[in-house]
């Protein structure tokens, strides 16, 4: 999916706080960027305008022609194409991986569903896809195993394999890769950067992290700072520098 942003600005009114200060940023169908920041940047707010869980004060957000605030039938679209990987690990203890992946795609399920799934069964519709992606991420031999004995890069996989049990055409994840030890990030990018989903975009306060991307969009803020190919060491200070943070166009 493409999404472009126009003029976007998010306040969050109570707090006294501009997340997002007229955001401009297209982003193609197939690319795969990441979002770099630094705490408190504006990140996270900007996923969830996308998804429209937050509404802009100003500006216009489109997903591939979709507006996430233009009523619930685009809203409903925008979802149901987009897997999303959040910052905290919202995976439910006590259930075991295949359960949490499986109860993260009830739509048009059966009532009798949930008691096949809640016993370790799968859905027939979901079994091939469920298994391939299982293989290709590694976490095959972890289904039957319940999570909070599963360490954190392979929680992250469970989530990943989650968010994309639904085959969405765009795949957020927000600092998918924090709390990983490097090894385990890597790997952790590594799946992401693989997964089958059209358009990826990963926030990340990581420099090493976003350096991997092919385009980097750096926000400072509530501003972007940087948008391109390779981040030069001037925009780093930027970004994370005392200075006045400057557009480079
Ligand atoms: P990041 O993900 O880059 O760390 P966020 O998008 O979460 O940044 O936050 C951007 C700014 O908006 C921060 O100043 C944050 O405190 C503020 N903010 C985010 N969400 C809320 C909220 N629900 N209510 C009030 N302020 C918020
Ligand atoms: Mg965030």
């Amino acid at each position: 999916m493409d999404i472009r942003l126009a003029g976007v600005t998010v306040d969050f009114a109570a707090h006294g706080v501009r997340a997002l200060d007229d955001v401009e940023l297209s982003i193609a169908e197939g690319e795969q960027v990441a979002l770099l920041g630094p705490s408190g940047a504006g990140k996270s707010t900007l996923l969830r305008i996308i998804l429209g869980a937050i509404q802009p004060v100003a500006g216009e957000v489109r997903v591939s022609g979709l507006d996430p605030f233009g009523g619930s039938r685009d809203v409903t679209r925008i979802r149901r194409a987009t897997g999303m990987v959040r910052q905290r690990d919202d995976l439910v203890r006590g259930l075991t991986a295949r359960t949490n992946i499986l109860i993260g795609h009830t739509h048009g399920w059966r009532p009798g569903d949930w008691w096949h799934v809640l016993r370790g069964r799968v859905p027939h519709r979901h079994l091939q896809r469920l298994h391939t992606l299982a293989v290709r991420h590694d976490i095959a031999q972890l289904l039957s195993t319940r999570i909070e004995n599963l360490s954190g890069g392979q929680r992250q996989r469970v989530a990943l394999v989650r968010a994309l049990l639904g085959k969405p055409r765009l795949l957020l994840a927000d600092e998918a890769t924090s709390g990983l030890d490097p090894a385990r990030a890597a790997e952790a990018l590594a799946h992401l950067r693989d997964a089958d989903a059209a358009t990826l975009i990963v926030t990340t306060h990581d420099l090493t992290v976003a350096r991997q991307f092919p385009r980097v969009v750096a926000v400072r803020d509530g501003r972007i700072v940087f948008d391109g190919p390779e981040l030069p060491e001037e925009a780093v200070a930027d970004i994370y520098g005392g200075r006045p943070a400057k557009v480079n166009s």
